[in-house]
């Protein structure tokens, strides 16, 4: 083989090499965008264009292998050899920059969707993780139930302590609750001291033993900023989601019921 054939061979190869990666990586891309039908059918063409340049690529080396000579016209050839690099290396960096913002608007539907003090989900992620969570039960008749839980007394801590180690006794019973929950259950901060739990199979009164292991969690594991022994309390109201039941009208029965239990004296569980 001689020189020219084997550089022209070597070019046409790497051509296709990374037309082929690029075609591979953008199948994979175009499947994974969420939504949007016509941004998925523009990957699949595009990547669908990589392949055609890599078999070509591929083709012209085996026939200049064949004919054992590089095409003639010199500086014609060249212009192929480096168009063909050229189109599978444009592609290449569009595939990246749809990658980044594929990523950044992941990041950004997370970061929508998070309390950043705590680090569950805010009242929009909650309703996004919870609605799923119903439809799976309700569609296999299972029991399920929501909790509203609200921190008694919490504007004497902030009031008292200042508001960082408010902060931080919220903090506190973020972690009790993500301790307390299980993979199926969504929890989330609602608002200020506001905490919700929507615990899919569960029916009340099972929901009322969460909610009550939770509270012991609370008393027990979340320091009291005044060190004086005092505990952080909280109430909670606990109502079924049962039927055609909207997750509004169950987190408006808890919540009836959290008055209530608020009412009784608080540091307590009322079922609906
Ligand atoms: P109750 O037992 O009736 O629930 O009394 P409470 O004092 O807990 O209820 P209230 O609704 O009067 O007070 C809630 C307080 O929560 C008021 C507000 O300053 C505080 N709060 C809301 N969001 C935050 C926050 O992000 N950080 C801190 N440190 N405090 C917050
Ligand atoms: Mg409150
Ligand atoms: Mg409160």
């Amino acid at each position: 083989m001689t020189l020219d054939v084997a550089l022209h061979v070597a070019l046409r190869a790497i051509t296709a090499l990374l037309a082929l990666a690029a075609f591979g990586y953008g199948v994979v891309r175009a499947f994974q965008v969420r939504g949007d039908g016509w941004r998925r059918i523009l990957r699949l063409v595009g990547t669908f264009l990589l392949l055609g340049v890599g078999s070509l690529s591929v083709l012209d080396a085996v026939t200049v292998i064949q004919r054992g000579v590089a095409p003639e016209d010199e500086l014609l050839d060249w212009i192929w050899v480096i168009l063909d690099a050229l189109v599978p290396l444009f592609f290449l960096l569009h595939i990246e920059s749809w990658r980044r913002r594929d990523l950044l608007e992941r990041q950004l539907a997370a970061l929508s969707e998070t309390d950043p003090l705590t680090g569950l989900p805010n009242r929009r992620g909650f309703v996004a993780r919870a609605l799923p969570a119903i439809g799976a039960t309700q569609r296999d008749g299972a029991a399920c139930s929501v909790l509203m839980l609200d921190l008694d007394r919490f504007k004497a801590i902030n009031d008292g302590f200042g508001h960082p180690a408010g902060d931080v006794v919220l903090r506190g019973v973020a972690a009790a609750i993500g301790q307390a929950v299980r993979t199926a259950d969504v929890a989330g901060r609602l608002g200020g001291e506001e905490f919700a739990l929507l615990l899919p199979g569960d029916d009340p009164a099972t929901a009322a033993g969460v909610a009550d292991r939770l509270r012991a969690l609370v008393a027990d594991g979340v320091p009291h900023p005044a060190g004086d022994g005092s505990r952080v309390t909280l109430s909670v109201g606990v109502a079924a989601l049962g039927g055609a039941m909207t997750l509004d009208a169950a987190l408006a029965a808890a919540d009836r019921a959290l008055y209530a239990a608020k009412a009784a004296g608080r540091d307590r569980v009322v079922i609906a």
